[in-house]
């Protein structure tokens, strides 16, 4: 199966060629991606509106590039994928119109693909990462572990309460007067400081289950910012221990997440991190200890399919579309979604979920 996937949810405009093989390899045939940081860089954070006119000006023309660099045609295609949501509406729409509009034109179905299933199956663009697995879904969105059991088969085992861990190091970052996206500068600036000089809180880590908390964080680091005069050295210190109350939060909960994961049949335990933070040095080496620790492979994807990105989008419309999971046709009647949440039961239980 050849696909065109969309990626239109946040800040990145991208579009990617991808072809599954039935038995499973994946060939990525072209990856487009189009950051807007400079766009929102002087917000300070992803603003809405810019969002989704930078999607509507760079769509067309990155879908384009992928088309170019894959070397087909859309007759050569099997289905459009594009992410349906959860992200910002506007984004979500244009990308969604234009996969919609390439479908029919092409007379090709159209697949409206679960953002968060991307991040999902997205190890499995380039790693051998057969079901089940866990995963630690890490980004300015989202800061949740999942339960990966099979395709479309999704359970959360717990999530951030507020705010996702990337959001925490770009608040940080703000605070601090070090720009956007946070988490970078962060990094760079803390590793001159004392990871132990301010006992920032570890919110929730004493308390069962896998659920996380850090947007109380955001107020220690300015309290801590105002205690003192702000000198380099101070600055890293604060950077330096903020990034170790993260690290040691994500560290327990996924030792936690390890520990309740146990796959049958003897299969080796697969513990996949996906999402922009993963890419923080300090953080990727507290959890492949923890991942030692417990007899788990750590499986990170290379970080193109870390952030966001539309190969991931392409690969979940192509499972689905092979797993028999999408009706053969496609869903040209798919609306947009804010809010959707990867494990719909448990999500009608609970109306906060996301
Ligand atoms: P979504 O949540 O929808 O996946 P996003 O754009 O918020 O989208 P990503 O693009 O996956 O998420 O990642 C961006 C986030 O990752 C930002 O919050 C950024 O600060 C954080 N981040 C990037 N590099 C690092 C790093 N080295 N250390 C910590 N955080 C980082
Ligand atoms: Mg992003
Ligand atoms: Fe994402």
């Amino acid at each position: 199966l050849t696909l065109l996937g969309i990626e239109t949810s946040c800040d990145e405009t991208a579009a990617a060629v991808i072809r599954l093989a039935p038995e499973g390899t994946v060939e990525i045939l072209s990856e487009k991606v189009h950051t807007q940081l400079e766009e929102h860089a002087p917000y300070l954070g992803v603003v809405p509106e810019i969002a989704a006119r930078a999607h509507a000006e760079l769509a067309d023309q990155t879908i384009a590039a992928a088309m170019k660099d894959a070397s087909i045609s859309y007759s050569d295609l099997d289905a459009i994928a594009a992410t349906s949501g959860p992200g910002l509406i506007g984004g979500v729409l244009v990308g969604m119109m234009t996969g919609k509009a390439i479908a029919q034109a092409a007379g090709k179905p159209f697949l409206a693909v679960n953002h968060l299933e991307g991040h999902a199956l997205s190890p499995r663009l380039t790693h051998d990462c057969p079901f089940p697995y866990l995963l630690l879904l890490v980004s300015g969105g989202h800061c949740q572990f999942l339960e990966v059991r099979g395709l479309g088969d999704y359970r959360r085992l717990g999530s951030t309460i507020d705010d996702a861990a990337g959001e925490a190091f770009d608040k940080t970052a703000k605070l601090l007067g070090l720009g956007f996206p946070g988490g970078p500068a962060v990094e760079r600036i803390g590793a001159a400081g004392d990871p132990k000089a301010i006992d920032f809180p570890r919110p929730l880590l004493n308390r069962p289950g896998l659920d996380m908390s850090f947007a109380g964080l955001k107020t220690a680091v300015a309290r801590a910012a105002e205690a003192e005069d702000l000198t380099a050295s101070r600055m890293a210190d604060i950077c330096a221990s903020f990034q170790a109350a993260i690290v040691d939060v994500l560290s327990e909960k996924a030792r936690r997440a390890l520990e309740a994961f146990n796959p049958v049949g003897g299969n080796g335990k697969r513990f996949v991190v996906a999402g922009g933070v993963a890419s923080n040095k300090a953080i990727r080496a507290g959890l492949e200890k923890v991942a030692e620790e417990n007899g788990a492979v750590l499986i990170a994807p290379p970080m193109r399919h870390c952030t966001d990105n539309a190969a991931m989008i392409a690969l979940a419309g192509a499972e689905r579309l092979a797993g028999g999971l999408e009706h053969p046709e496609g869903d040209l009647g798919a609306g947009a979604r804010p809010r959707w949440p990867l494990d719909e039961a448990a999500a009608k239980s609970d109306p906060a979920y996301t």
